[in-house]
């Protein structure tokens, strides 16, 4: 008997002997998974470690949620799928374009590709925004936890989540958004069994909690009693996340922010550079559209060498790099990046015009992620994986790779 394989973005993949959950925590720096272990709140996550597989891997940078999540879900770099943050500045239209529509996505994902040759499918998301791109053009079931309450048959592929899973649709800013995620996805595989589950949470409390505080291994004690539901249920889970986490702040609590516009602005005149942050979305109360990754649009390519050169050499940057190096070293869509692409050190991050960010919701001091310094995360399996080859550069979008062709 032949194992069936299924092509998808030139990666192959064997179909599923039993149920496949791919878990993408959002903003799992791998020293809270430590951290919880040691504190003993998490015994699930300790097991997968010790007698599946425990693996570290590299997120996409930016190490941001989208290009991530569509990372993972397609098995491809951005390069591939065309999501590469939130915001890209579209040169034709003069403005700057959310990429949060499908119509930005250039590639097919594994789960519609397992959906269309017969695998029930169920995705379920924190918030909205993640819902439409992940379940693009995908037969199932895919709803989020901000909007649970307003699953339809015809949009969802279900209706009654908030009574299936007994719990009310969380605030957009809380634990619980991510806790009902895993709530839904423990009654979809008691009630329905899906073939393929893929599960993305909100990284809300680890942009608040660094790893060990008292929130934090609160938070995967609650993750860990449900995977432990669904690995007594039989299911191969993999664990891996979008992005790590870190402080982003000075001594005294305050972001350690470098303003990149006023700085171009002081240099070459007001608004010459067009610096664009992809990090911005919608739900900025937590970070405060503060991140590790900028991308600066200059008026003609005979600046870029000379503009590179001297943001080199502001305090804490890490990379300055050009659109054609940062496309070639990070695998992106070179159309939706800008002339320079610039990454700040671990404990800083990049804003546009300090009048531009409001930092009065900004409850603790910052914590944030979309450089280099947030690129491991952990991926781990409740199975033995095997057939890896030891020198492979693991990335988090080999989850499904690890999950249908290396644990079963
Ligand atoms: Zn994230």
């Amino acid at each position: 008997m032949t194992v069936k394989t299924l092509e998808v973005n030139a990666r192959s993949y064997r179909w599923m002997s039993r149920p496949v959950v791919v878990v993408c925590v959002d903003g799992c720096e791998p020293a809270y998974l430590d951290a919880a272990i040691a504190a003993g709140v998490a015994p699930t996550i300790a097991r997968m470690r010790a007698s599946g597989a425990d693996l570290l891997a590299d997120c996409v940078v930016p190490s941001f949620t989208n290009p991530n999540n569509l990372s993972i879900v397609t098995g491809a770099p951005p390069a591939v799928h065309g999501i590469c943050g939130n915001y890209f500045f579209d040169r034709e239209l003069g403005q700057e374009v959310m990429m949060n529509d499908p119509k930005y996505l250039r590639a097919g994902t594994v789960l519609a590709a397992f959906a269309d040759a017969g695998a029930k499918l169920a995705v379920v998301t924190a918030k909205d925004k993640l819902r439409k791109l992940l379940g693009h053009r995908m037969k199932g079931i895919c709803f989020s936890s901000e909007k649970a309450d307003q699953a339809t048959i015809e949009e969802n592929g279900i209706e009654g989540v908030v009574e299936l899973v007994g719990m009310p649709v969380p605030s957009v800013y809380s634990a619980e958004l991510s806790e009902f995620v895993f709530a839904a996805g423990v009654k979809l595989m008691a009630s329905r069994r899906p073939d393929l589950m893929y599960l993305s949470t909100t990284d809300y409390v680890q942009h608040k909690a660094a790893p060990g505080s008292p929130a934090a291994n609160a938070f995967y004690a609650m993750m860990d009693g449900y995977l432990a539901q669904l690995d007594a249920m039989g299911a191969t889970i993999v664990l891996t996340a979008d992005h790590g986490m870190n402080d982003k702040h000075n001594a005294d609590g305050s972001p350690q922010v470098i303003y990149l516009q006023d700085v171009l602005d002081g240099w070459y005149g007001k608004e010459v550079a067009r610096v664009i942050l992809p990090i911005t979305d919608p739900y900025v109360v937590h970070h405060g559209a503060l991140g590790s990754f900028a991308t600066v649009y200059a008026p003609d390519e005979a600046r870029v060498p000379g503009w590179i050169e001297r943001i080199r050499g502001v305090p804490g940057m890490e990379l300055v790099l050009s659109r054609k190096e940062a496309a070639e070293r990070f695998e992106l869509p070179p159309d939706r990046i800008g002339d320079i692409v610039v990454v700040s050190e671990r404990h800083t991050v990049i804003g546009t015009s300090a009048s531009r960010h409001d930092l009065s919701a900004l409850e603790v001091p910052l914590r944030s992620h979309g450089g280099v310094s947030e690129q491991r995360v952990p991926l781990i399996c409740n199975r033995p994986v095997t057939g890896i080859a030891a020198n492979r550069r693991l990335r988090n979008f080999d989850a499904l790779d690890i999950a249908l062709n290396h644990a079963q």
